[in-house]
């Protein structure tokens, strides 16, 4: 687990210190959830471990299992809201190939409606490497040797 030195940069440890200002939506001993600053949705919020860990790998399970926790009560809260809210995603980018941004881990959580107009893109058949039952039960045995 990285630890902070006392002079990083790393916003969300600074949000955590009280360095800087946030809307707290809760936070407790393991989590912040906090109000994106760049929403997808009205709604957006993000859940972010309080030990810094820059990769996924880095954070404890049961903090990992206890965000999973928060990120179902905040949908259900989502879905409760004034915000529009058809649907929900969960996401987490871990690794900057990935799309990870910002490198203390996170989760996001955001609501979504019909026509919000955000979205994977996915051009059919353009994207999406071709496979076959072969290849597939090949990756099945190696990454179940590696759990
Ligand atoms: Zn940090």
């Amino acid at each position: 687990m990285t630890q902070d030195k006392p002079d990083n940069k790393c916003p969300f440890c600074r949000i955590r210190d009280g360095k800087l200002p946030v809307s707290m939506i809760h936070e407790d001993e393991l989590v912040m959830i906090i109000v994106d600053l760049n929403p997808i949705n009205e709604g957006h919020l993000l859940i972010i471990p309080k030990v810094h860990s820059p990769e996924m790998a880095g954070v404890a399970p049961d903090t990992l299992a206890y965000m999973m926790r928060m990120a179902q009560r905040m949908n259900k809260a989502l879905r409760k809201s004034s915000y529009r809210c058809e649907g929900v995603n969960l996401f987490m980018a871990d690794g900057e190939a990935a799309g990870q941004e910002v490198f203390p881990c996170h989760l996001h959580v955001y609501p979504r409606f019909k026509g919000d107009g955000f979205g994977f893109r996915h051009v059919k058949g353009q994207h999406f490497i071709r496979t076959d039952r072969e290849r597939m039960d090949a990756i099945a045995l190696e990454l179940r040797e590696l759990l």
